[in-house]
């Protein structure tokens, strides 16, 4: 009898706070104040606090908080700025599509931009980075600041798998000029459809992001500048406040999950690496293997679901056809891409679904 350990169990999730969110969305849909009220306010207070920035701001996903953070800095046409090959689509498409341009540097072993690389592809034109935490391991944000500061750059960190990660102590999402989440379902933290924030020290940052998410308002009838529809609803803010008070516990189950699977894999596949300082959130348990496409298969065979996060790096997708590069750009990111599977991870796994994806790919890796 073969068993099924699902990737991840968003349901399960929900029936955990199944009592507090049907309440509040029942507090909510009463008194019909839906938008840019309470709930966000109390949300963001809470997540400032969280992240330990002076500012948070809710938008409507983790894409918009990117942009944002970029406009908001005046980045675009003629403006150079540099991110990973191996992100999610996101952290590419935000910056062609502010105008600016498009510039990737290769990665480390822990899937995080490698800081020399950045410092080698610093032109006169170049405006920010866009390191991401990867994994939901924060990137090298010593060395990275260090460059940022030695040649006037922005710092937008794209922190959507990392929430509640720490580098030294210090949470993601406090280190750069803006730290952007995401909330969608498959994020540590989420809520129900999408939903995002942005966090920042600098008020007039802060500021410009809720006018950007707004529509450029001023205030109800005044507008200063042509803005955007993006704005994170009450109901989902409720339930981001919601989850926010269990995320230390539900990241914490990440960590043993991680733990286990390190303890017992760590001569069958390479596990991750996690750099000293660093304490990750494991948003996905990647391990690597020569054979990744046969092991995925059998795990299949075997009712363990795996992902491959991410298949194709991003300099090879078609929409980045006009940035002209090429396969062999960046080796490490594209021998990673042809290596790499995530295992199932979730709070809500049972020792016995760990157990039966630990010795699955004991048995697995003895023969390939
Ligand atoms: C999920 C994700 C995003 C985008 O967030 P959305 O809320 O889906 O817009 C951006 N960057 C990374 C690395 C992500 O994982």
């Amino acid at each position: 009898m073969t068993m099924t350990v699902p990737f991840v169990a968003i349901g399960k999730q929900y029936e955990e706070f199944r009592e507090e969110i049907l309440q509040i969305f029942d507090a909510i849909s009463k008194t019909g104040h839906h938008v840019l009220g309470p709930h966000l306010h109390r949300f963001e207070e809470s997540f400032a606090a969280y992240c330990g920035t002076r500012f948070a701001v809710g938008v409507g996903n983790g894409s918009d908080a990117l942009t944002y953070s970029l406009l908001a800095h005046g980045i675009g046409a003629g403006d150079e700025v540099i991110t990973a090959p191996n992100s999610f689509v996101a952290s590419a498409w935000t910056i062609a599509n502010v105008d600016a341009t498009l510039v990737f540097a290769d990665v480390g072993d822990d899937y995080n931009l490698d800081p020399e690389k950045v410092e080698a592809a610093i032109t006169p034109k170049t405006r920010a980075i866009m390191p991401v935490h990867l994994t939901g391991q924060i990137a090298d944000m010593a060395a990275l600041k260090d460059i940022a500061r030695r040649h006037n750059l922005i710092v937008v960190e794209d922190s959507a798998q990392a929430v509640g990660a720490t580098q030294n102590g210090q949470k993601a999402g406090s280190f750069g000029h803006t730290g952007c989440f995401s909330l969608h379902p498959l994020k540590n933290l989420h809520v129900h459809g999408d939903g995002g924030v942005l966090t920042t020290n600098d008020k007039e940052v802060a500021k410009k992001v809720r006018q950007l998410r707004n529509h450029g308002l001023i205030n109800r009838d005044e507008c200063e500048f042509w803005g955007y529809n993006s704005r994170l609803d009450e109901i989902q803010a409720a339930i981001a406040s919601i989850k926010l008070s269990h995320l230390d516990r539900l990241n914490d189950r990440h960590r043993q999950i991680a733990k286990r699977y390190g303890d017992a894999l760590s001569d069958f596949v390479r596990v991750p690496v996690v750099r000293k300082h660093n304490q990750p959130v494991f948003h996905r348990y990647i391990i690597r293997h020569k054979s990744r496409n046969e092991l995925a298969r059998q795990l299949a065979e075997r009712g363990v679901e795996t992902k491959i996060n991410y298949p194709i790096p991003l300099h090879r997708q078609q929409a980045a056809a006009e940035l002209d590069y090429k396969d062999g750009d960046f080796p490490i990111a594209e021998q990673q891409a042809r290596e790499i599977l995530s295992l199932p991870m979730h709070p809500y796994m049972t020792e016995d679904e760990i157990d039966h994806v630990i010795t699955s790919i004991m048995d697995i890796a003895t023969t390939l």
